[in-house]
């Protein structure tokens, strides 16, 4: 699954030699499903990625389930187990935080992600994959494994938001998730797992979305954020869609001590907003708002267990459409109604 980054159109599926045998600190896997995502979408579009250095094309994918055909000598894997992938690696300098493993608050941006940013991606029949940026995924996850990655990017969300909620008394536990997409509703789900009272707010007002939001025990909203924060007075808002008026709306009329999350990127959108009566508020309540990307190995380690103490079947209801490796680029039409969309290299 390759594209030229920068150019709309140039999507397609190519051949590639197969890779070399793994040496020591590598694994081959065959990848089993890939979801895709906005990011994916963005690439395709010709707005973000770059490909390795001095090649052309980028191999896209990110969100792996793989086996194990075979390790390195010296591995700690078998051959057929399943795998998830880290998606991003340290920079080479390396910054302060990538050399403590914390990648995902890299400081110089000379980071690299897999499928994204300077390193090939896991779309492809075969791939070889750094061991120490493997994820072991449990056999009775199965399938479910891939939801692993965009389940690490809320892993830590939920990590950031409840240190920043341990710096003094915080109250109470309403969380709003802006947005019933996979981010928001994996949101939603660790949100419910670490015992807060949520409450999402999407634009669907029938189907999938509000039925999967009401299995997890939390409200599901249909009407405008501005209303819907001033009745909820939310003390945690994760906001889930990148959408400058739910961006600006998240801040707003949350609880005192209140912690607002962005975790959504979205186009460039000038919005008039009283910036001063919002200064006043995050001033005046102790708020915090910040922003999250990415994710560590230690948080895709708790997406496993977040995954795993989950309902199996509510999780399967996220994969919504499975789509072949010969029509790949089908799984980026996104209907409005999908959830999750992968590529299934099985089909
Ligand atoms: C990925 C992240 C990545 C971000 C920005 C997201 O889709 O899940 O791992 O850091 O895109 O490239």
């Amino acid at each position: 699954m390759t594209v030229i980054p920068g150019r709309q159109g140039s999507a397609e599926l190519s051949e590639l030699p197969d890779p070399s045998a793994p040496t020591r600190g590598e694994l081959l896997v065959e990848p089993l499903l890939l979801g895709v995502c906005g990011t994916d979408r963005e690439i395709l579009a010709g707005d973000h990625g770059e490909a390795p250095e001095g090649a052309e094309r980028l191999v896209l994918g990110h969100e792996l389930l793989a086996r194990v055909r075979a390790g390195g000598e010296g591995s700690s894997f078998e051959p057929g187990e399943l795998v998830a992938a880290v998606v991003r690696r340290p920079d080479p300098v390396p910054c302060a935080c990538c050399a403590r493993g914390e990648w995902d608050m890299c400081r110089n941006g000379l980071y690299t992600e897999r499928g994204i940013k300077g390193r090939d991606g896991y779309g492809a029949e075969l791939v070889l994959l750094e061991e120490d940026f493997a994820v072991p995924i449990p056999g009775e996850l199965g399938e479910l494994g891939v939801l692993t990655e965009p389940a690490s990017v809320l892993a830590k969300a939920w990590d950031q938001i409840e240190r920043i909620r341990g710096r003094a008394c915080s109250g109470g536990d309403r969380a709003l998730v802006t947005g019933a997409g996979p981010i928001g509703l994996l949101a939603a789900l660790i949100g419910a797992q670490r015992g807060h009272e949520v409450h999402v707010l999407d634009l669907a007002t029938e189907g999938l979305k509000p039925e999967l939001v009401a299995e997890l025990g939390a409200e599901y909203h249909a009407g405008d954020i501005d209303s819907l924060s001033k009745e909820l007075q939310a003390d945690v808002v994760v906001e889930c869609t990148g959408v400058a008026e739910l961006v600006a709306g998240a801040m707003t009329d949350t609880a005192p001590g209140a912690v607002v999350c962005l975790t959504g990127v979205g186009p460039s959108r000038a919005l008039r907003t009283d910036v001063g009566a919002l200064n006043n508020e995050v001033v005046l309540e102790n708020d915090v708002i910040f922003g999250s990307v990415n994710a560590n190995l230690r948080h895709f380690e708790h997406a496993v267990e977040a995954l795993r103490s989950a309902d199996a079947a509510w999780l399967g209801r996220l994969i919504t459409r499975r789509v072949p490796l010969e029509h790949w680029t089908d799984a980026l039409d996104n209907g409005g109604e999908d959830i999750k969309v992968v590529v299934d290299f099985g089909q």
